[in-house]
């Protein structure tokens, strides 16, 4: 026998048109698309197909080996769309042979689209406690779910997974004998390079340079009052310390990448105690390498006019960081118990985008520009709303 499927569309599911574009031509929603594909043959039953070519209906015959303890089900997939919040309900008819007369039918309940982030454990460095219960679906879930209409799931392992102690995981090096921890006095000394470097961000970009080291001659210029090599001597300096400011950045990316991949960590959260002394709230942020009034663009352009001497994030430390492609997020220590929770959901709701496909929250690393939970200070105590809807998959426009 065979069973005829079909389904209604929920009166609120969002359109194709309004849902977000993944990829070129490819959409998270379904509604009012004439070409989408609802329907799949399943392995277990034979599927005669569907007259509109498995869109809207679907076909599938009765299980009829005898063997089977699927004897007599009829088995299809079901392909709805990909965004949170779309509902649908199925309907199933059970035909005669010759498909002339309904013999029986039955329809489901509504069931809803729901999307996941989904952590499968803690990575914990020794006596840094401050994750393990600040992360837990009790306190995390209901930034995604209380109040607000986001259709994801948050979800958390509850294994704790101990990984070695290093105070920064921006200075990571895989050495047990220096204790994974490179020597930041090393790192942040000024020096000249074997290639000519190209600055990539800030006032300076495009400038060649190939040391960092200011000549002596262009440190008495930049304080004197003689023109135009008080200007020209102020600009070489300038470049210097952009570039210097780049090599530290790119150092940091390359240790955290290290850390990252040497301790097999993804799809987690790590409870860290620093990420790095320029941009943790660590009391280590103040270097002496450059004149007063030097200014550089740090964390790859992210903040500008920052006095290289100082942290690097204009005071605004990173609470917590989520790492692209891995479905990890770090949290350091140090931080209230109510600002840890706001962080880990400010970077779970980051982390969506390693789970499901959604459009970012903005230009600015994937932040908000308007006061939200996904602005840079997560300002907010909930997602608003624009967030909510990009959570779900749809389209906004920015
Ligand atoms: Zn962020």
């Amino acid at each position: 026998m065979t069973v005829h499927f079909s389904f209604t569309n929920g009166v609120d599911n969002v359109t194709k048109t309004n849902s977000y574009e993944y990829s070129s031509g490819k959409f998270l929603g379904k509604k009012d698309d004439d070409t989408a594909l609802y329907w799949a043959a399943h392995s277990l039953s034979v599927s005669p197909g569907s007259a509109d070519g498995f869109k809207q209906r679907a076909r599938s015959d009765t299980v009829v080996t005898t063997s089977s303890t699927n004897l007599g089900w009829s088995h299809i997939s079901f392909l709805p769309s990909a965004v949170g919040g779309d509902k649908f309900t199925l309907n199933a008819e059970v035909t005669n042979v010759g498909e002339t007369n309904v013999l029986a039918k039955a329809t489901s309940g509504e069931m809803t689209v729901w999307r996941k982030v989904s952590f499968k454990r803690i990575y914990e460095m020794p006596n840094k406690l401050h994750v393990r219960d600040n992360a837990s679906e009790l306190y995390i879930r209901p930034y995604f779910t209380d109040t607000v209409e986001t259709y994801v799931e948050y979800e958390l392992g509850t294994e704790i997974t101990k990984i070695p102690s290093v105070k920064y995981v921006g200075l990571w090096t895989n050495d047990v004998s220096v204790g994974y921890q490179q020597d930041w006095s090393a790192i942040y000394a000024k020096r000249a390079y074997a290639r000519v470097y190209t600055n990539r961000y800030g006032v300076y970009v495009g400038s060649p340079v190939n040391t960092e080291i200011p000549t002596q001659q262009e440190l008495t210029d930049a304080e004197g009052t003689i023109e135009p090599d008080r200007t020209n001597a102020r600009a070489a300096i300038a470049k210097k310390a952009q570039a210097w400011v780049e090599r530290i950045d790119d150092e940091y990316r390359v240790s955290q990448r290290n850390w990252i991949s040497d301790n097999g960590m993804t799809n987690a959260i790590a409870s860290i105690q620093y990420h790095h002394p320029k941009y943790s709230e660590c009391g280590e942020s103040s270097t002496s390498e450059w004149p007063s009034w030097v200014v550089v663009a740090t964390y790859r352009g992210r903040y500008q006019n920052v006095n290289p001497n100082s942290d690097w994030t204009l005071g605004s430390f990173f609470g917590g960081l989520q790492h692209t492609g891995t479905g990890l997020v770090s949290i350091p220590t140090g931080l209230a118990e109510g600002s840890i929770r706001r962080y880990i959901a400010h970077e779970a709701g980051h982390a969506t985008r390693d789970f499901f496909n959604r459009q970012v929250f903005g230009s600015d690393l994937d932040h908000s520009e308007n006061p939200g939970l996904m602005d840079r200070s997560s300002s907010q105590p909930h997602f608003n709303e624009r967030e909510q809807k990009i959570l779900r998959g749809m389209k906004v426009i920015p």
